[in-house]
């Protein structure tokens, strides 16, 4: 009997079961990026743990729509409608349209997502893409009488909405609380309250990025975009909404406002967010130094980094803390569950080599529902590889012979294996961690050559050897047999 899935709300701020509104259909919206800049490592952390939850979903049959949305306009610096337009800003700064900022950087985004080896999502809109949807919620919104415009700008007011309904919720704070914390309004502000946000905002007439609308020529502030297009393909209520940790407070909080204000319906069922990643102990940031992006931690082009590290031996490294705590990176960490890797993707190698034996001695039936349990468990994957770790010990046990399995339960251990590990966990096999038959033969030439120089005294080529194939994370140990290799 499988065990129900339970899922920690933040709304409720505890865990519960998990009931599709319209089985065996559910609707997952994640917050996608702001494609002005390079993807950063936390949103990358982001998007692969709902790739997990999207994939267990797919796996126990449910039909899932995965919206994840691009963000490319009406992104201001500042959450609280201040500062410049990012994408102006960024396009300004190279001489370049503002959309060739956004297809530079979409492509950027994909590129990374794939190398994690993430299922696209069902739907991808783009909030250029949605400025109808995002004008017509607004006048909505107006007309329910929760914004208000001043000289061609629209702005939600927070006061009023809360009369009704509770603006802190998320985040289980009060309004009052929320202003006191809140910057104060300067005499120059049009706002009515501290809190009150833009729906629409008036474009000065240098911006390039610029559409018309009922109230003005301008562009859509950065929270209505997802409200309006997880209604549009999702309906006005919807099963999950996820993102990082740090949308919670404004974004979130804001989307809501906005959809309650809209339709007087709570948007969402279940709010899931994911934390955040540190670099030795200390959030990661471009001030604090530790800020590798993606590919430098691919390649190990980082002065914090002591060399590259495969992109899937980093989504085990991930897969191995929980979505909801603090994921901690260090060389040391990276280094041990490149191992860690290595020793699940051989056991998973060598399974399909064990012969089956007359009778079991290792409890698939309870290695399988072990599995399930972690998983609905509010996703946990630690906890599923501690699991899947205890089968890959009876795997080496069985191909020493100490272990044995039938022939149904060797037929189940491997659908399950090959279940939790590449379609839950997204995880696959890794060309060039371990040698293949030609490059161990190439190898072997290149010791040899490496000897002769040797044997001719000629020591810098051979210390150019060694050196090299370090490089390559091949280590070349001299024994009394001859010169070996070892893959670091
Ligand atoms: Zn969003």
């Amino acid at each position: 009997m499988q065990s129900p899935l339970f899922i920690y709300n933040t709304l409720t701020r505890k865990k519960e079961e998990f009931k599709a509104i319209n089985p065996p259909f559910v609707g997952i919206y994640v917050c996608g990026p702001t494609v002005y800049d390079d993807v950063h490592l936390g949103n990358c952390r982001t998007f692969i743990s709902f790739d997990l939850i999207y994939r267990y979903f797919l796996y126990l049959g449910h039909k899932v729509r995965y919206v994840r949305n691009i963000t490319d306009a009406g992104h201001l610096e500042g959450d609280r409608d201040e500062g410049d337009d990012k994408f102006a800003k960024k396009a300004k700064l190279h001489q370049v349209e503002p959309m060739e900022i956004v297809q530079k950087y979409t492509l950027g985004f994909h590129n990374v997502l794939q190398a994690f080896n993430t299922l696209p999502p069902s739907i991808e809109p783009t909030a250029t893409g949605h400025i109808c949807e995002q004008i017509e919620m607004t006048k909505k919104i107006i007309e329910n009488g929760y914004a208000y415009v001043v000289d061609g700008t629209v702005y939600f007011d927070v006061e009023k909405y809360n009369k009704e309904f509770s603006y802190g919720q998320l985040t289980n704070r009060k309004l009052e609380d929320l202003i006191a914390n809140s910057r104060e309004l300067d005499g120059q502000d049009e706002k009515r309250g501290p809190l009150d946000f833009a729906l629409w905002i008036k474009a000065k007439p240098e911006h390039l990025m610029r559409w018309p609308s009922p109230w003005s020529w301008g562009f859509p502030g950065w929270h209505i975009e997802c409200s309006a297009m997880s209604s549009k393909y999702l309906g006005d209520v919807f099963d999950i909404h996820g993102g990082g940790m740090d949308l919670q407070a404004t974004h979130h909080t804001n989307e809501i406002a906005q959809s309650q204000a809209c339709n007087h319906k709570a948007p969402v069922n279940y709010w899931m967010h994911t934390n955040m990643l540190t670099v030795d102990g200390v959030r990661m940031s471009k001030s604090a130094g530790n800020g590798f992006l993606p590919g430098e931690l691919f390649s190990g082009d980082h002065p914090v980094l002591e060399r590259g590290y495969d992109p899937m031996a980093v989504r085990f490294f991930m897969m191995q803390t929980h979505y909801r705590s603090t994921l901690d990176f260090s060389n040391e960490a990276l280094q041990a569950s490149e191992k860690g890797f290595e020793r699940l993707m051989s056991a998973v190698a060598l399974l399909e080599k064990l012969k089956p034996a007359n009778e079991s001695t290792f409890d698939v039936k309870k290695f399988e529902q072990n599995c399930y349990d972690a998983m609905n468990d509010d996703f946990n994957s630690p906890i599923l590889l501690a699991h899947l770790f205890e089968a890959v010990k009876a795997i080496n046990s069985a191909h020493a012979g100490t272990v044995s399995f039938s022939k149904d339960d060797l037929e189940k251990l491997k659908k399950t294996i090959h279940g939790f590990v590449f379609n839950v966990l997204g995880l696959k096999q890794v060309g060039g961690t371990q040698a293949n038959d030609a490059t161990d033969e190439l190898l072997g030439v290149i010791l040899k050559l490496r000897q002769q120089a040797k044997d001719s005294k000629n020591y810098s080529t051979s210390d150019m050897i060694r050196d090299e194939l370090s490089k390559l994370n091949i280590t070349i140990k001299d024994t009394k047999d001859g010169a070996a290799v070892e893959y670091k």
